[in-house]
């Protein structure tokens, strides 16, 4: 059965011209789900990742709700710049041919023209709770007209402490709202302060939490550590590896890794919070118009990060959490997009690779490139063109080399040797 176009979701002939002139055809999963109830007034619980199409998902009714030129109605609130500066782009997308107007509220950016900008009044606000709180303690905001809130990417606002922010402008918002809550995870905190702020919402599920975008090819790379910078060299010379985000750790990590490619000849810009918000716009700039053809990134940049046709993410670092595996490799594969995710796995980090596995419910696939690999162990499962022909050494002779030197099967076959 075809899935429903547009036209069925009871959205208006200028929605649905807005829509057309983006080039979309299909409403995704979410949409579909979530875009007739909002035109209903009701409150949505949205589990979904980026890359879904959350944001349509609840601005098209958000949009269908509101009149033009009557200050503000709709109030976003998301966890970073580079989210709300998204939201609000989409949103002009969206409301193109009303006189609807948005605006990205957010930190890091000097207060002058975001006053300015604040006094000729907006529809639609996407801000960072911080900076908001601060323009609602000075009044520069009317929260009495908000028939409409949204709390996007509820689950890292709250892993990045805004649950403060978040009360005081739940407390100072309209009784009688439409709300919609969207969060790629439900866990006990999202779940309770959706419960709390929403009346009889219908709850959606985008994908399962924990669960990929379809369309993104997973796979791990054994690595010794000090060969890292080689595997990605190596990697990123395949023709087909042409827009590379890599993610690590560390901005230190981040900063020497940018040095290192950029040595070697491959165009690499950098992004984390230590630099501020003109280079980072100014990274992402080149990333998306394609002067560079690597990013390399801290987590700042992992939500709201959308650069179309990334082919590749690259957790160069095994993420900590799982969730931000899943929300790193989310950056690539988007809507309906085939991508590419690659994480450099080192002994070390066989016990998060494991856990990662069984929080998301499937195992990688793992692939070994000798010259890479801790022991330039077994050729790889998958197949790969990258071998350079060292001999691999027999998964038996470990000998007397140290943890660090065992590729992850050395390991788990040492660790439990099984029947
Ligand atoms: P989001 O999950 O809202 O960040 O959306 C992810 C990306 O998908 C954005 O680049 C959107 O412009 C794009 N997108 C959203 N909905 C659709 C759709 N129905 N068809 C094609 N692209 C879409």
């Amino acid at each position: 059965m075809d899935p429903a176009g547009f036209n069925e979701l009871g959205i208006s002939e200028l929605s649905l011209a807005a829509i057309e002139a983006l080039g979309w055809e299909t409403p995704t999963p979410i949409q579909a789900k979530a875009i007739p109830s909002g035109l209903e007034g009701v409150d949505v619980v949205g589990i979904a990742q980026t890359g879904t199409g959350k944001t349509a998902a609840f601005m098209i009714p958000a949009l269908e709700r509101i009149r033009s030129r009557k200050g503000l109605q709709v109030l976003v609130l998301c966890p970073t710049r580079e989210l709300a500066q998204q939201v609000s782009d989409d949103t002009q997308g969206l409301a193109k041919g009303t006189e609807i107007r948005a605006e990205a509220i957010f930190g890091g950016v000097g207060y002058g023209p975001q006053i300015e900008a604040l006094e000729q009044g907006f529809e639609v606000i996407v801000a960072t709770p911080g900076r908001f709180i601060d323009h609602m303690q000075s009044k520069r905001v009317d929260l009495s007209g908000v028939g409409y809130l949204v709390l996007d990417e509820a689950d890292r606002m709250l892993d990045m402490g805004f649950r403060p922010q978040i009360e005081q402008v739940l407390k100072g918002m309209p009784r009688e709202r439409q709300t919609m809550l969207f969060s790629a995870t439900m866990p006990h905190g999202v779940h309770d302060l959706a419960l709390r702020i929403t009346q009889e919402a219908i709850w959606i599920e985008a994908t399962p939490p924990g669960t990929t975008a379809e369309g993104i090819e997973e796979v791990f790379y054994s690595v010794k550590p000090d060969k890292k910078p080689d595997l990605l060299l190596e990697l990123v010379s395949a023709p087909d590896w042409d827009q590379v985000l890599v993610f690590t750790r560390t901005k230190a990590g981040a900063d020497m890794l940018e040095s290192r490619l950029q040595r070697e000849g491959v165009a690499t810009d950098v992004m984390h919070s230590n630099r501020h918000m003109k280079q980072r716009t100014r990274a992402l700039d080149r990333f998306a118009t394609g002067k560079v053809r690597v990013l390399v990134a801290t987590d700042v940049a992992q939500r709201g990060l959308d650069v179309e046709g990334i082919s590749h993410v690259v957790n160069y670092d095994v993420p900590l959490d799982p969730e931000d595996y899943v929300h790193r490799i989310g950056r690539t594969g988007r809507a309906g997009a085939k991508g590419t995710a690659v994480t450099f796995v080192t002994a070390a980090d066989l016990g998060a690779m494991k856990s990662l596995e069984h929080r998301l419910g499937r195992t990688i696939e793992r692939l070994h490139l000798p010259d890479f690999d801790y022991a330039g162990a077994p050729q790889s499962e998958g197949g790969t063109t990258a071998s350079r022909g060292k001999k691999a050494r027999s998964p038996h002779g470990i000998g007397s080399r140290s943890a660090s030197d065992l590729s992850p099967e050395e390991l788990e076959a040492l660790l439990d040797p099984g029947p």
